[in-house]
């Protein structure tokens, strides 16, 4: 669907197409154990957030130089662009790069040398958010906040992201804290496979602005109360919900329920290459599955230019939100 949007809940490593991944593994002699990308796409078929992580994590090794990211982006923003992306906060985990000897300031700068030129390229205004790994230690997160911060005017904040259950926010509030002082955005993956009470540590102890999918938080009447008052924005992913069995199928998907609580969710893609689609294929997905009518897919739409870290130009906020109330479907 090309109803304009913003995308809030993305993350670059997880748009690594079977097709570009044996591209960059020959171009950096890597070896990957599938024989060809059909082979590949089959091993794309996981049975839970670990097995995926599994695989997305062995998939990185293909990633090797700027060239590698500012590919990885370009392909992101072209499909982006044409299921209806205007703009795009865009994730990325430095500390799974690193670990496997690949720096910083590669990450960086590939992913900007397509970033930089993505409105003239591609139509689309981006920004960039380091996640922390939170399987992590508590140290790697603030030694990768240490390595960012040559590059801080390319980011615009931070978000904790990976394996939820077992690692609560509280163990990243030194992080945050610091992350804060350095006037970067906050958000953060809660409630997903966590409990509600992870997002509410993630508004309480980190100060995060945003929720990352935060679905669970329909089992605490009171959460849900506060995140109505206070306007918090839920970066929903219904297809990355049901592939990895957050849901058991999208006809059961909280989405609806939550915005007549008058919950502020967009819709998002999260890993488009591994859960089936882009933005624009899941709002196709949400409006067949459970059947939202134009306004409420518009609704969904000018969330999530509300939702956008766009306080910095308050005129293009308003001219995609425009753009989305004059679109006809
Ligand atoms: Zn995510």
């Amino acid at each position: 669907m090309s109803l304009p949007k913003a995308e809030l809940h993305l993350h670059i490593e997880g748009t690594l197409e079977p097709e570009l991944a044996f591209e960059l593994a020959a171009r950096n002699g890597v070896e990957l154990p599938y024989a060809d990308t059909d082979t590949l796409r089959e091993a794309y078929r996981f049975e839970d957030l670990q097995s995926f992580l599994n695989l997305y994590y062995e998939l990185m090794a293909v990633l090797r130089t700027e060239r590698d990211f500012e590919d990885l982006a370009n392909a992101y923003l072209a499909r982006a662009a044409a299921q209806g992306v205007r703009h795009a906060e865009i994730f990325f985990d430095p500390q799974a790069h690193i670990a496997r000897g690949v720096e910083m300031g590669t990450v960086v700068e590939g992913l900007w040398r397509a970033l930089a030129r993505s409105e003239a390229v591609h139509g689309v205004s981006t920004q960039l958010i380091m996640c922390f790994l939170r399987d992590e230690s508590a140290e790697s997160a603030l030694e990768t906040l240490a390595a960012a911060k040559p590059y801080l005017d390319r980011i615009v904040g931070v978000g904790l992201d990976s394996a939820e259950v077992g690692h609560p926010p509280v163990k990243f509030r030194e992080v945050y804290e610091a992350a804060a002082e350095l006037g970067l955005r906050r958000v953060a993956h809660a409630g997903e496979e966590g409990p509600p009470e992870y997002i509410v540590e993630a508004l309480d102890v980190l100060g995060v602005e945003r929720i990352d999918h935060g679905l669970r938080c329909m089992e605490s009447p009171e959460l849900v109360a506060r995140l109505v008052r206070d306007r918090i924005p839920l970066t929903m992913c219904p297809l990355s919900n049901v592939r990895l069995r957050t849901v058991d199928v999208l006809a059961d998907h909280p989405l609806p329920a939550m915005l007549d609580a008058g919950l502020l969710c967009t819709v998002n893609s999260d890993d488009p290459a591994y859960f089936g689609g882009y933005a624009g294929d899941n709002f196709d997905a949400v409006r067949s599955a459970l059947g939202l009518g134009e306004e409420t897919l518009r609704e969904l739409a000018r969330n999530s230019f509300l939702a956008s870290f766009l306080e910095h130009d308050e005129e293009l906020r308003a001219r995609y939100l425009a753009e989305v109330d004059t679109y006809e479907f």
